[in-house]
């Protein structure tokens, strides 16, 4: 039977105080703890004597060491660095400046070259980075101002406090430790932590989970388009060497996918941070609002290695990473309220992502900059209520978040119908400024997933991605070989982190109706519909919970939004070494 892991009952948390509290050490909260220690650091000076201390300001990070759960392209837009840290760049683990970017078109065996960049992919200026690394090195620049960083550490579930007409949020309560697969305290249980903060900052990335609890409970999405998503599926490679060159981009549309999906991929010329030249990043985005619930994205990226344009590029090289990782997709239109009594939301977890760009890094950078600024104000002023604090917002649309995201807000919208339709929305978008709508309005991906049975049995365009890649063990790989090179590890005597709401649904409906996408889309193989004749139609879902990259997919795309994914116990998860 499925043990779901969930609060224990009568259980005494001790309590920590905090001033500020940013839940995820990726780029926005690595940004947000930064700027704050600067603007700490000046008032200091100014006002000795009224100094405010950074001793209360915290990072939570689920990851067991910073970067390790960061997967990224990786392009660094460097606009939001030059004004966190001027001359970063001398010291930033860069990888190489880009020099040259080409965009072509794949068909099933040919491609052609775009005559020109388009404009949103021109990267000049731009650097390749690996994110991990670079995570890494934030994060010890974050250290050294002062700031603490709990890696191990997961935000579980937010604190609230009923406080006039609502309620506020108060803190974080912070992952049990040391809970067996049937949700009992094992003889190192550890309970989590209360961190009682004036303010909390969301910084979770894609789809956090405390951020979902905030956007269902205070009913944020009500005036916005929902979100929608893409997952990513990247392979490291290292190839022979003259293939391509550290600093060169390649963005490709077209096959694998058909004209009916969304998405794309890119390769990058890198190197390691040893001596290497001749690490090729690439990867898949899979837009997470396609049809066919046989899709499934790893296969998609294997397809893509075979074309001929991609084979020879890797031909005698090898893969070394592996990972996977969801985007938000929305936009402008799909940004929640982004502060209240004792909150923000900041980076990935609000949306600030540019997909037609494929970048998030510079805007994760700045959200938090900009958070870092409201929440200063607020210790200022002894005062984090929604007053205080919803001035973040004021403060990104009066920011270039906004001059850069408002001319693409409808930018995603477009693709719902479609390549064709999504191409000729850009072009209307490039000439009208953001294109003949003010607002096109937009649906959650999943709700296009259609019943197998309305669908060709063969696969009809798509049957070259669909089901479980085989992989050749050479330019091709089954999941499970990929996913060894993610590095995943957890605790496995754990209660399962994969909430499902009501199994049945998945072995009397989803079965017959989708046929289990969640075996599909997951890039992870934890999921599995195993033989069983006592179920109802002959199976019966499974999970390999310790298989997990913390992608989020299964909480976006299932067909019923019966999954929840939650934190595990801190510390588990990818380790994404140099992604
Ligand atoms: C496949 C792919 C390719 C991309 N390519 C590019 C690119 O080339 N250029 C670009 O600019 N952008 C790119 N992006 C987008 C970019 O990576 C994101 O916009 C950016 O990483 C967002 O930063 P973030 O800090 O908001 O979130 P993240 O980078 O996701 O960091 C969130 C952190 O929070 C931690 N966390 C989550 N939940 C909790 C919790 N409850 N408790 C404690 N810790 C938690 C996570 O472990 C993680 O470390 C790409 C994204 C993907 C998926
Ligand atoms: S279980 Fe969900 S979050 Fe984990 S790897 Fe699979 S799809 Fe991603």
């Amino acid at each position: 039977m499925l043990i779901f892991r969930k609060p224990l009952p009568n259980i005494e948390h001790p309590e920590m105080p905090a001033d500020v509290v940013i839940v995820g050490g990726g780029p926005a909260g690595m940004a947000c703890a930064l700027r704050l220690s600067q603007l700490i650091d000046e008032h200091n000076v100014r006002h000795p004597e009224a100094p405010l201390s950074k001793e209360n300001v915290y990072v939570l990070e689920k990851a067991r060491e910073a970067g390790q759960h960061c997967l990224s392209g990786a392009l660094l837009d460097p606009r939001s660095m030059k004004e966190l840290l001027p001359g970063f760049e001398s010291e930033a683990p860069l990888d190489a400046a880009v020099h040259k970017e080409g965009v072509y078109f794949l068909t099933r065996t040919g491609h052609y070259q775009l005559p020109i960049t388009p404009p949103p992919l021109q990267d000049h200026g731009n650097y390749v980075i690996s994110i991990n690394r670079f995570v890494k090195w934030l994060a010890g620049k974050v250290e050294a101002a002062g700031i603490t960083i709990f890696t191990g550490f997961a935000g579980s579930e937010l604190l609230f406090d009923r406080h006039g007409d609502g309620d506020r949020v108060t803190g974080v309560r912070t992952d049990d430790k040391g809970v067996d697969k049937q949700n009992q305290q094992k003889s190192n249980f550890e309970p989590g932590y209360d961190v009682k903060a004036k303010v909390v900052v969301l910084a979770e990335g894609s789809r956090g989970s405390l951020t979902k609890q905030l956007i269902q409970k205070f009913d944020l999405m009500k005036d916005r388009n929902p979100q929608t998503y893409g997952v990513g599926v990247k392979e490291l490679w290292e190839v022979p060497s003259g293939r391509i060159q550290p600093g060169e981009v390649i963005y490709t549309m077209g096959y694998p996918l058909s004209t009916k999906e969304y998405g794309g991929a890119w390769i990058y010329g890198s190197k390691g941070d040893g001596p290497k030249e001749n690490i090729v990043s690439l990867g898949f985005v899979t837009g997470l609002d396609y049809h066919d619930p046989r899709l499934d994205p790893q296969h998609v990226l294997q397809a893509f290695k075979q074309h001929p344009f991609v084979a020879k590029l890797l031909a005698g090289g090898k893969m070394i990473r592996y990972g996977a990782k969801s985007l938000p997709y929305g936009g402008w239109w799909s940004l929640p309220p982004l502060g209240g009594d004792g909150w923000m939301i900041i980076g990935d977890s609000a949306g600030f992502l540019n997909s037609a760009r494929l970048k998030g890094i510079h805007l994760a950078i700045k959200s938090g900059m900009l958070a870092a600024e409201t929440a200063f104000e607020a210790l200022v002023k002894s005062d984090a209520s929604a007053a205080t604090l919803g001035k973040f917002q004021r403060r990104v649309e009066t920011s270039w978040i906004h001059d850069e995201l408002w001319p693409v807000r409808n930018f995603h919208q477009g693709f719902e119908k479609g390549m064709v339709a999504g191409m000729f929305n850009t072009v209307l978008q490039e000439l009208f400024d953001g294109g003949l709508r003010n607002r096109v309005p937009s649906h959650a991906g999943h709700e296009n997933l259609q019943p197998f049975a309305s669908l060709p049995a063969d696969g009809g365009p798509e049957a070259h991605m669909l089901g479980p890649a085989k992989g050749d063990g050479k330019l091709t790989f089954d999941k499970l070989t990929d996913l060894y090179h993610s590095g995943t590890r957890h605790e496995e005597d754990q209660p399962a982190h994969l909430l499902i709401q009501d199994t049945t649904i998945c072995n009397d409906r989803c079965l017959k109706e989708f046929g289990s996408p969640c075996q599909n889309f997951c890039p992870a193989n934890v999921y599995e519909m195993l033989d069983d004749a006592a179920a109802p139609n002959g199976k019966r879902i499974s999970l390999n919970p310790a298989n997990c990259v913390h992608c989020k997919t299964c909480d976006i795309q299932d067909p019923y939004q019966i999954i929840t994914w939650v934190p595990p116990e801190g510390g588990g998860g990818p380790n994404y070494d140099g992604m």
